[in-house]
């Protein structure tokens, strides 16, 4: 197939058997297991490449990797994993998805436009914001959601760490090695991050928990943060923080700009699938965090992903051997994740 670029994508044919569309640990894992499949899957890294894991500074519960290792390294042994059996990897962004024809059409920001018989959604999450005052005035400005991309700024300074999750809790500890001061601010006054960060977080002395309270601004001065407001959740009291950096780790939101109107959503805006990563539209899965709002780990994401890729594997044979594509996704079973999310 001839992109607009004029490049042949799939060495002169003009129809994809696979595209992935995102760069994380289920869009390169998808990649790994189509490519030993030998359906030469084309993976569109989108615009974060690697995903949320290339912000993260240490990685120590993936198995296999005893002594931790950073976000980006675990990145491109994925990638060199998946491109050692014939992936091929854009650097592009997917703007548009066309479902209701087949084969399907990708388009992309770069101008490219694919045909495909099958799509892997891997798109994966973004972070969630506090949407308060001052808050996108100042980001970039003492305002973050990465504490391994910006916490170098911040040496000797004091911050505060929005959120009581894993994130917030590891991102929080990984500040230490630069600010003097970190205090996480936490809406209840139970922590849920697991309970061997909570224990790492209550030994380091360099951090304080501020319980029952959340930001409602953002305050500053010429360009930089100088504090923040912030009531507490109990009684309701007003208080002001100084501070030099605001970073917030409130959870996650879908990726799923392309999809409304053309994948079914749950109510969160996650794709839904079944157990077999199917979509409700034959011949698009989804794998990792697109679709899961329950363990968002890489190891979750890495196995959605080989699970999508074996999935698509069967559809392809199914439709190269002229068979009737069943798409009998059973109703009770694609309800399930919502009933197994509401259960929870
Ligand atoms: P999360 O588990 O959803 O936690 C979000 C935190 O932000 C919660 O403590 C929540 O408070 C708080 N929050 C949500 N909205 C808020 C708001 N508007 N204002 C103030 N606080 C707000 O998200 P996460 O920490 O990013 O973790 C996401 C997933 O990734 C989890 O499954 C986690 O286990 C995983 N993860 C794992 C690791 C690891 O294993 N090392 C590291 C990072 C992330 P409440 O507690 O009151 O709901």
């Amino acid at each position: 197939m001839s992109n607009t670029n004029g490049h042949s994508a799939n060495g002169g044919n003009p129809v994809e058997d696979v595209i992935i569309i995102g760069s994380g640990p289920a869009g390169f894992t998808a990649g790994l297991y189509a490519a030993r499949a030998n359906l030469s899957p084309l993976l569109i890294t989108g615009n974060d490449y690697g995903g949320q894991v290339s912000i993260t500074y240490d990685i120590e519960n993936y198995p296999g990797f005893p002594v931790s290792l950073s976000g980006p390294e675990l990145v491109e042994k994925f990638k060199e994993q998946a491109e050692k059996f014939g992936t091929r990897v854009e650097f592009d962004y997917v703007s548009e998805i066309v479902v209701d024809r087949h084969p399907f059409v990708v388009r992309t920001s770069g101008g490219a436009e694919y045909l495909t018989r099958s799509i892997i959604v891997s798109t994966g999450a973004r972070p969630r914001y506090l949407e308060i005052p001052g808050e996108k005035d100042f980001t970039g400005k003492g305002v973050s959601y990465c504490a391994t991309c910006d916490g170098f700024f911040f040496r000797g300074k004091d911050v505060v760490v929005v959120g009581g999750g894993d994130s917030a809790a590891e991102e929080a500890l990984f500040l230490t090695r630069y600010a003097s001061r970190v205090r996480i601010l936490h809406r209840r006054d139970k922590l849920r991050a697991s309970k061997i960060l909570q224990d790492r977080v209550f030994a380091n002395d360099r951090i304080e928990l501020v319980w029952n309270t959340i930001p409602v601004e953002v305050l500053g001065e010429g360009g930089s943060v100088t504090g923040v407001k912030t009531r507490d959740t109990v009684t309701g009291a007003e208080n002001l923080l100084k501070t030099d950096g605001v970073f917030v780790f409130i959870g996650h939101l879908p990726n799923n700009d392309l999809f409304p109107g053309k994948l079914e959503m749950d109510e969160d805006g996650h794709l839904i699938t079944d157990r077999q990563m199917r979509t409700n539209v034959p011949g698009i899965f989804a794998a990792g965090e697109i679709q899961d709002k329950i363990f968002k780990q890489v190891a979750t994401s890495v196995g959605q992903g080989c699970a999508a890729a074996m999935a698509t594997t069967r559809f392809l044979e199914d439709l190269h051997a002229g068979h009737a594509v069943k798409w009998n996704v059973d109703p009770r079973e694609f309800a399930a994740p919502r009933a197994a999310v509401a259960a929870w």
